[in-house]
């Protein structure tokens, strides 16, 4: 049975020991793909922060709380991993400095310095090999442009594009790209149908299916 490396949720980029920095993240889709991805019998561990909904049954969960601390935890698991599904909204900046104390309030503006996060899905594409790395792209503009400059750059096998509109709605409309330049509109789905299409669509690539292949760089 395959075994898949799931992210999901937010996470939180301390800014002191009692403020950070985040995002709307519901964990809801990653949720739904555990629960597909389990229902299967595939070994699931899932690399979560903070989330809205239950951690399903039958699943390990390793719970993090900043865009670093879920690097390491996919770093440790990734080597052992089948799949691999990016499913979390890292946030994409990060304090360049942790305050050791809680900062008082005082009347005087307050000047954050941000430097850029991991990227956590980028960096493992540079130990794919033959495991099946599969990401989300969620945009305002330029859909499938942007999807698919984020397939290459991250060395993904499949990228699902989805409208900004989809954060924190039921449903929503996906495409689903993968490397050999094929582009699926799969229409409006809720993200329970959407991890049955993508659990389906990475199984036929570990079946050997289309689009089944090492990177060209052999990564
Ligand atoms: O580049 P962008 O954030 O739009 O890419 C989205 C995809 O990359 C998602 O699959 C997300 O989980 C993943 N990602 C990541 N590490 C980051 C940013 C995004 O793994 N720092």
């Amino acid at each position: 049975m395959p075994r898949l490396l799931l992210t999901a949720g937010p996470t939180r980029e301390p800014i002191d020991p009692v403020r950070f920095l985040s995002n709307a993240s519901t964990g809801r889709q990653g949720v739904a793909l555990a629960i597909e991805a389990a229902s299967r019998r595939w070994r699931v561990d899932l690399v979560h922060g903070p989330l809205e909904v239950a951690v399903p049954a039958g699943v390990h969960a390793h719970s993090v709380g900043s865009s670093e601390d879920m690097y390491r935890a996919c770093l440790r698991l990734h080597e052992s991993c089948d799949v691999l599904i990016g499913a979390a909204a890292v946030s994409d900046y990060r304090p360049v400095r942790t305050l050791e104390a809680k900062r008082k309030r005082t009347r005087e503006r307050w000047t954050l310095e941000l430097e850029p996060t991991r990227d956590i899905l980028g960096e493992l594409g540079g130990r794919k090999g033959t495991r099946v790395h599969v990401g989300f792209a969620l945009e305002t503009d330029r859909l499938l442009e942007n999807a698919r400059r984020k397939l290459e750059s991250k060395n993904l096998d499949l990228i699902v594009a989805n409208p900004a509109e989809a954060i924190g709605a039921e449903t929503s409309r996906y495409v689903l790209l993968d490397r050999a330049g094929d582009v699926r509109e799969l229409g409006t789905l809720t993200k329970s149908e959407l991890a049955r299409v993508l659990c389906d669509a990475i199984q036929a690539l570990l079946d050997g299916g289309p689009g089944a292949s090492e990177s060209p760089a052999g990564r």
